[in-house]
């Protein structure tokens, strides 16, 4: 493919890409605000994580940080392009080439890799020289609403998006494995940002909790700008000893079993 084909190609899928997860975003996002913020908001009341109110001015400006993020994205989508149509990356067309096995464990390991990347690079934005121009935008939401799923700084926009090519530079993984995984990251993405805890009493004190993330655990996050650091599993801030010292009874909190408000 010649140069300026391949160009074309880069500059056609910036939009292309913008909207794409754009679509995925508002979906998601617009799901479950309406779900769990208007539809049931009444039946959930005793599942709500936190009594600080959130505003329309607040979703306001983090649907406009995501707006601002979804078009780093498509930056990032571009050179994706390019750098698929220069036969730079690992990314393949025919599944049968690996087969549905490795097509299946592709997307595993992808949320592994994802998993890892986040939580150092989460860290490391916690860092006091990196957090006011990396991450500060994003802990604007002490309360976040599901539309703060994209809110980010741009650099940090830049950084959260570092995940896609780092993926298709380093694993071989079909298209459609990989919007399978970018499915899976918006909706926990969402979930942890959705504002009520939606899992079973049990589960933090269960070996399922032991391992993945819920809504409360990133909700501390927010609320106590350190520790759960983590995304979608538990592993990292139980190794690492990031782990809030309160987060089961923050958990506990939040599905009803006390109800002793203002504890961080
Ligand atoms: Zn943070
Ligand atoms: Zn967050």
């Amino acid at each position: 493919m010649s140069l300026s084909q391949r160009l074309t190609y880069a500059l056609l899928a910036i939009p292309g890409a913008t909207i794409e997860r754009g679509i995925w975003y508002l979906t998601v996002a617009g799901f479950a605000w309406l779900a769990l913020h208007l539809v049931f908001a009444k039946s959930l009341a005793n599942r709500r994580i936190s009594d600080k109110p959130m505003t329309f001015g607040q979703m306001s400006w983090e649907f406009l940080y995501s707006l601002r993020s979804l078009a780093v994205y498509g930056l990032v989508g571009g050179f994706m392009v390019f750098a698929v149509t220069s036969g730079w990356t690992r990314m393949y067309f025919r599944i049968e080439r690996l087969g549905w096995p490795w097509f299946f464990l592709s997307i595993g390991i992808t949320v592994l890799i994802h998993d890892a990347y986040f939580y150092w690079t989460h860290r490391l934005m916690h860092h006091p020289r990196l957090f006011r121009v990396m991450h500060h935008t994003h802990h604007l939401s002490t309360n976040p609403s599901p539309w703060a799923a994209y809110s980010f700084s741009t650099w940090e926009a830049f950084v959260q998006a570092g995940i896609a090519p780092l993926v298709i530079f380093s694993l071989p993984i079909h298209p459609l494995a990989f919007s399978m995984f970018m499915l899976w990251q918006i909706s926990f993405n969402v979930l942890g940002h959705c504002g009520y805890e939606l899992f079973p009493r049990w589960f933090v004190r269960s070996w399922c909790g032991r391992i993945l993330n819920t809504a409360t655990h990133h909700a501390q996050h927010h609320e106590s700008n350190r520790a759960n650091f983590s995304l979608y599993f538990n592993y990292w801030d139980r190794l690492l000893g990031t782990n809030h010292q309160r987060y089961e009874e923050r958990f506990a909190e939040a599905v009803g079993e006390e109800r002793i408000r203002g504890f961080r």
